[in-house]
């Protein structure tokens, strides 16, 4: 029976040699198994024709490379491309992949809903269930980059359903195998960690090694609108954010975003800019405006121009932007979005 089968991924890469399954198999065995998962990103097991007939039989039978179905693919008309998959206990998660002309995007979720009570976001919503697990994190990663048309994947964005820096050990361990150089031996600089901004947490981020890009969702230069926005933020003041992530990058060097939904007449105005200008002007930041995924929530998406006027003000004061457009609107690709109208609404 399927559930019955040991997930390969459940076992650090450095230690199959000792799993029941592989065991007494020679070490290039195993390092030829390695390379079709980590480097081929293959996940099936009986496309590893350099493995023996009777090898590839015996893992069909007692393993899975990754735990993860696709339940459902949405295609956008930009391409972007939604997946709802199906985790081992039947709980789902979201992962996105979204092109440029340039470069291919993988966003992938960290918890099975989320606890940050973001009141525009429909994960917000559906409140928090359980941490994704390092192997169900990379098993996203492996079971949407095997349906690609071709290999190359440019950034990874924890970005999709949850709170990355909530499970940070998961998350950790997951990107120590995407970026080992006998895994997935992907480029640091390219994952980015997006959180709602966790002082504390921004700092063991900081320290733990990670060479990565951080996103920070502010959302809004006033503390008693932010709390607002964002429930759980009640405790946590804007400038101890700030204060974090100055120190991430003095640790890291590495690139901090400020992500900054734009909602129509809630936070898009003169004002919000001019603040959000001041409090970010001396900071070596980027900011992404991002247009908003329009849900079945009040919040409506802002107009162009409002979002134009918004970057200029910063541009004033050298603060530099990126009006984000929407990507996979027409699937509803908002964070949280294809899980929420799969299953039956709750709230
Ligand atoms: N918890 C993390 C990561 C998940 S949310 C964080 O808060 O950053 C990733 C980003 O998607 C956040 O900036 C969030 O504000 C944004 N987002 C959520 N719902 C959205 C929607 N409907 N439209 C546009 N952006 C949305």
């Amino acid at each position: 029976m399927m559930t019955e089968k040991r997930v390969l991924l459940d076992t650090p890469p450095e230690q199959w040699g000792e799993l029941p399954a592989l065991a007494g198999l020679e070490g290039y065995r195993v390092k030829q198994l390695r390379d079709w998962i980590f480097k081929k990103r293959a996940s099936d097991f009986s496309k590893m024709t350099t493995l023996s007939k009777s090898l590839r039989d015996d893992l069909l039978a007692s393993c899975l490379v990754h735990g993860i179905e696709i339940a459902r693919s949405a295609r956008s008309r930009d391409k972007t491309v939604k997946r709802l998959l199906r985790l081992r206990d039947n709980e789902l998660v979201e992962c996105v992949d979204m092109q440029t002309p340039k470069s291919r995007t993988l966003c992938l979720s960290t918890q099975v809903g989320c606890a940050m009570g973001c009141t525009f976001c429909v994960s917000g919503l559906m409140g928090f269930t359980r941490n994704l697990s390092a192997s169900e994190i990379l098993g996203q990663f492996l079971a949407c980059a095997s349906e690609l048309p071709e290999p190359r994947i440019d950034h990874i964005v924890f970005m999709g359903m949850g709170e990355p820096l909530l499970n940070l050990t998961n998350v950790l361990e997951a990107i120590r195998v995407l970026v080992g150089e006998d895994y997935f031996n992907f480029a640091s600089r390219g994952i980015t960690v997006s959180t709602i901004g966790i002082p504390k947490m921004i700092v063991q981020l900081a320290k733990s090694g990670f060479k990565g890009n951080l996103a920070i969702s502010l959302h809004t230069p006033f503390e008693d609108e932010r709390r607002e926005l964002v429930k759980s933020a009640e405790r946590i003041g804007i400038e101890s954010i700030l204060t974090a992530a100055r120190e991430y990058f003095d640790l890291t060097h590495r690139d901090v975003t400020i992500e900054y939904v734009l909602l129509r007449d809630v936070n898009d105005g003169e004002g919000h800019a001019r603040a959000l200008a001041n409090l970010l002007e001396r900071m070596r930041v980027h900011v992404n405006l991002i247009m908003y995924n329009e849900t079945e929530l009040r919040y409506k998406r802002c107009d162009d121009s409002a979002a134009t006027s918004f970057q200029e003000i910063l541009a004033r004061k050298g603060v530099h932007s990126t009006i984000r457009r929407s990507k996979g609107t027409d699937v509803s690709a908002g964070c949280g979005q294809l899980r929420r109208y799969e299953t039956p609404a709750t709230h």
